[in-house]
């Protein structure tokens, strides 16, 4: 647990950091679908980034509700923290099923900004949502696995040297469990780029530095593999909560920045002869974003408490990440209402920030999917798919 006072201090710090790259900086950077490298290394430098990595491999060792913070303020700010949010939760999956050799290797590199671990290779063009049916294959030759076939969807790929890879080593047919057979490897793209990995950038309507991932006869060290052969579903699985609190926190940053936005034009903006925020008609959307935002935040509260208590948080987390995605693209959208015409203009940043807050209710997951998972599992309704 971080106490009160160490939270409000986090908080003000991010809010510091942030004030450096305003609007004119994201702006710029949209125009040209670049990537905001001094943001993120600036986030990294003040240690933000190495939030959840414990003291002991040179991290901050700082508790998930901090974490939260830290991403909470950044989107809060205006600024975007999907250029770099994978490498807080990716590491888990290191931290928790890695052995101490990798452990040693990687984490005070990552902790130290010397290794980027940006990249999650999950997502399949063919498979979609459902993992257990992606293609990429993982052949062990030798001290090797030779891996073939393809991702979607990886971000920061081209950002990143670290990519955290799920592949199938033994054949769907041949697994006594449907989970089984699955494995990670902590792929150094270094290495490969040019020699069996090739990455093509994907544009997409927001600056999100996403890509396909193609391999082809790609050689991995096996000491690469995390944890056991076979086992590597349910490590990825048991970092989703993570990411799913750190999103929620994401969007209910989101949606602070369009309801203060929307607060401070209605109060200013006259029409007829008086503030359009005098309208209830204007002032009760504004309202409506506020509650939903605030009870989104008490989920994501709850589910980070629950996750530092080591309990299992699986229908918090979704539910925290469901409200919030929510209540940040209702936000949105009411906030480009609330501007009127305004709302359309890139010098105001709405448009930009609505374009990048569309995205959490697809990825990680999609809404049906949250759905589905709480009516099977907190409900006990039978499984859909
Ligand atoms: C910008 C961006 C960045 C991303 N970054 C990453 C990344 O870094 N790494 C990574 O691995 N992935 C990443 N993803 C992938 C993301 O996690 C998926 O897009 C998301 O999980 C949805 O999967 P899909 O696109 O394959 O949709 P599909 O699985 O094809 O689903 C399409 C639609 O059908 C619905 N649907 C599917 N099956 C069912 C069902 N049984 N019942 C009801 N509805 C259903 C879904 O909810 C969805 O709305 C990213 C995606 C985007 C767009």
């Amino acid at each position: 647990m971080t106490d009160a006072n160490e939270l409000a201090q986090i908080r003000e710090a991010v809010r510091a950091l942030c004030k450096e790259f305003p609007g004119e900086y994201w702006r710029a950077l949209d125009r040209e679908r670049a990537y905001p490298e001094k943001f993120v290394a600036a986030l990294t430098k003040a240690g933000f980034l190495a939030a959840l990595i414990p003291e002991e491999f040179g991290g901050s060792g700082l508790s998930m509700s901090a974490a939260a913070a830290i991403m909470e303020e950044i989107q809060a700010s205006g600024c975007n923290g999907a250029a770099c949010h994978a490498q807080m939760y990716t590491m888990g999956t290191v931290l928790r099923h890695g052995s101490p050799a990798q452990k040693a290797k990687y984490l005070p590199a990552i902790a130290r900004g010397e290794l980027r671990l940006q990249a999650f290779g999950v997502t399949e063009p063919t498979s979609g949502t459902d993992t257990l049916s992606l293609r990429t294959t993982a052949v062990r030759e030798g001290d090797f696995y030779v891996i073939n076939g393809q991702k979607i969807w990886t971000s920061r790929a081209e950002h990143s040297d670290l990519m955290l890879l799920l592949a199938r080593t033994t054949p769907r047919e041949q697994v006594k469990s449907r989970t089984a057979g699955l494995s990670v490897f902590l792929v150094d793209m270094r290495e490969v780029k040019g020699k069996g990995l090739t990455i093509r950038p994907i544009r997409t309507m927001m600056n999100h530095a996403t890509a396909e991932v193609f391999f082809e006869n790609m050689r991995v060290p096996a000491e690469n593999l995390i944890g056991e052969e076979g086992a590597g579903f349910r490590y990825i699985l048991s970092g989703m909560n993570a990411e799913r609190i750190l999103i929620a926190a994401e969007c209910i940053g989101d949606a602070k920045w369009f309801i203060e936005k929307a607060t401070a034009y209605a109060g200013e903006r006259v029409v007829f002869g008086r503030p359009i925020g005098q309208n209830q008609g204007v002032q009760f959307p504004i309202a409506k974003s506020y509650i939903a935002m605030r009870a989104a935040a008490l989920m994501v509260r709850e589910a980070a408490a629950l996750y530092e208590a080591g309990e299992d948080c699986g229908a918090e987390a979704n539910m925290a990440k469901h409200l919030a995605a929510e209540a940040s693209w209702a936000a949105a959208d009411m906030c480009v209402q609330t501007h009127g015409g305004f709302g359309f203009a890139e010098e105001f940043d709405i448009e930009r920030k609505f374009r990048e807050t569309r995205l959490y209710t697809v990825a990680p997951i999609s809404t049906n999917l949250v759905l589905s998972y709480i009516a099977e599992h907190a409900l006990g309704l039978p499984r859909s798919y």
